[in-house]
């Protein structure tokens, strides 16, 4: 038996019971005649005592040769502290050891394996099972686990069945790019690994399955930042003869569920808000909804006042930040500059601050008397004390940049509170996205998202007025999952690939199986995928899904522990019957 308790578990209730305990060697004080040993394990930490008199010469010699992250095994006596510490769980009591194994020596860690450490990004990756030892890291896996433990309650007991469903397989649209993986025996050809289970679960519907979900990985071949890897985590779920009420309540019942059982949250109902809304009042299609400060347009009022670049602009808009007048010039003059950094964009802002004392001050007061901010004050419903911030240009880009300065005063003026939790379904995308590059429509969701019946005829007219029955959930301005109810006859999807600019035969090529499957008698269906990674990192209360993955990639893509991607060996290649032509 190599221990009876674990590092976290005896109190004064155990004084005086012979116990064996193994673990690592956190911290050594030795004090001459005197030596602590900090015992550290998953469970927590242990204080193990040497004294000289009544510890033998060789044993305290041997405790006081012990080095950090020593693994060791030590056999004792509880005993009560003399002075206790209330700051651990087992600090009112402490082993005095009489035997002591070293079970296997450490080389001194790279950086300190504490709640605090000394240790950069860089380093901490590199040896991230060394990261994995401390104990705030592992916290946020065992979250994870527990909304993995969570989501299977919830999704078992509403009678959906677990399914996996393959890695290697042809390219599934996401919108992203593919990792494809060659075939040896299928020399010239290649899998794609899955941008997500899309089809298959759509063909486990056509089985009749009717409720399907998976925890799945899923790899998308894009630009990395802090709230994306290239393999990534979903709850993917599929349910067959449901309309969109039906999935999102049942999505908003995973939801709160989750906050629940895992966080001990009520959360709010979750509200609704369409696309066209979300993009009108927040510039967004994923408000952060734990503070106001909504868009209003300013056309109306600030147009036709001699101001060219108001005069000139498409939409002229702005937001109110309510007891934000005190800004002081150097801080406005700040915020004039962030607006202008190539990351946002903006010309220039104007500003009115609404004075306690009731006057209106801008910095167009050339242009526009009290009367006027009078106006724009009542506009935004703006209270003396408060600071209006507008920009002006192209709707599209001018809703971005206000979006990204709406952001920014929420952040600075404390208003984005981690324990707060703003949960929103955004409705009503738009099915098609217009793609200036390619100079064609792509699908917003993906091709398999059914148009809103009503707005079928307009595929033809006005292709991206067409709305889909597409559906996101956002908490505090995070997409956390997205869904849609699908196409499930040939003929609309089929007119779908059309309008997406594939070939007859092109379609039939790639997607032919799901077109077929539907002339099989397919159950209309739709669903949802939730990113589980992102959904761990808004419970942790942290911006970075990277903390939420056991070993994850860094910005460039690779897992620096174990040095990949890397290259392989020429008869590797030979059996894939691949030749390298690297450009330089
Ligand atoms: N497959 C979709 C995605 O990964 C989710 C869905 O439509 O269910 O975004």
């Amino acid at each position: 038996m190599y221990r009876s308790h674990n590092c976290g578990e005896l109190r004064l209730d155990h004084v005086n019971t012979q116990v064996t305990l193994a673990g690592w060697v956190q911290r050594v004080r030795n004090k001459g005649g005197l030596i602590w040993v900090d015992l550290r394990d998953r469970y927590g930490l242990t204080q193990l005592i040497f004294e000289e008199g009544s510890t033998a010469k060789e044993l305290l010699d041997k405790a006081g040769s012990l080095g950090r992250e020593f693994v060791i095994q030590a056999k004792g006596t509880v005993i009560e502290r003399t002075s206790k510490n209330d700051k651990i769980p087992t600090g009112s009591i402490e082993v005095k050891v009489a035997d002591l194994e070293v079970l296997n020596p450490a080389k001194l860690p790279p950086f300190l394996i504490e709640d605090e450490t000394d240790g950069g990004d860089d380093l901490r990756m590199k040896y991230r099972y060394l990261d994995l030892r401390r104990n705030v890291i592992r916290q946020k896996l065992q979250l994870r686990h527990r909304m993995m433990q969570e989501t299977r309650k919830y999704m078992d007991a509403a009678q959906f069945i677990e399914v996996e469903t393959p890695v290697l397989i042809k390219s599934t649209p996401e919108g992203a790019r593919d990792f494809v993986v060659p075939s040896r025996v299928n020399p010239g050809e290649f899998y794609a690994l899955p941008q997500s289970p899309q089809t298959f679960k759509q063909l486990l519907m056509v089985s009749g399955f009717d409720r399907y979900f998976q925890i799945v990985k899923c790899f998308r071949d894009e630009d990395l930042r802090a709230d994306r890897q290239p393999e990534f985590t979903q709850i993917d779920c599929e349910m067959s003869f449901v309309t969109q009420e039906d999935v999102l309540s049942m999505f908003e019942g995973l939801t709160r569920h989750l906050f629940k059982e895992v966080k001990g949250v009520e959360l709010e109902e979750v509200g609704r808000m369409t696309f066209a809304d979300a993009m009108r009042f927040y510039g967004n299609d994923k408000p952060d909804l734990r503070f106001d400060m909504r868009f209003v347009e300013l056309n109306d009022l600030a147009k036709g006042k001699g101001f060219g670049i108001f005069d000139q602009a498409e939409l002229v808009v702005g937001i109110c930040a309510k007891g934000a007048a005190e800004y002081t010039r150097k801080q406005l003059d700040a915020l004039t500059e962030w607006v202008k950094r190539p990351q946002i964009g903006a010309k220039g802002m104007v500003y009115v601050k609404y004075n306690t004392d009731g006057s209106l001050k801008s910095t167009v007061d050339k242009f526009y008397g009290q009367e006027d901010l009078t106006a724009w004050a009542d506009a935004f419903g703006a209270e003396p004390g408060d600071l209006m911030l507008i920009l002006s240009g192209d709707t599209k880009v001018v809703r971005k940049q206000l979006s990204e300065l709406r952001l920014k005063m929420g952040e600075d003026l404390s208003l984005r509170d981690r324990t707060v939790f703003k949960p929103l379904w955004v409705v009503d995308f738009p099915l098609l996205e217009w793609d200036e590059e390619t100079e064609r429509y792509h699908a917003m969701h993906h091709p398999f998202t059914s148009p809103k019946q009503e707005d079928i005829p307009l595929l033809d007219s006005n292709p991206g007025e067409v709305r889909a029955n597409a559906y996101d959930l956002v908490i505090n301005g995070v997409e956390i999952g997205g869904g849609s109810i699908r196409i499930h006859d040939r003929a609309t999807q089929q007119l779908m690939f059309k309008h997406l600019g594939f070939s007859d035969e092109e379609a039939q090529k790639q997607f032919g199986f799901l077109m077929e499957a539907f002339e099989y008698g397919a159950p209309p269906h739709g669903g949802i995928a939730f990113g589980f990674d992102r959904l761990c990192a808004i419970f942790g209360g942290s911006d970075s899904i990277r903390d939420y993955i056991a070993f994850p990639k860094n910005n460039s893509g690779r897992d620096v522990m174990i040095d990949s991607p890397s290259t392989i060996a020429d008869e590797q290649l030979q059996e894939l019957s691949i030749q390298l032509a690297l450009k330089k």
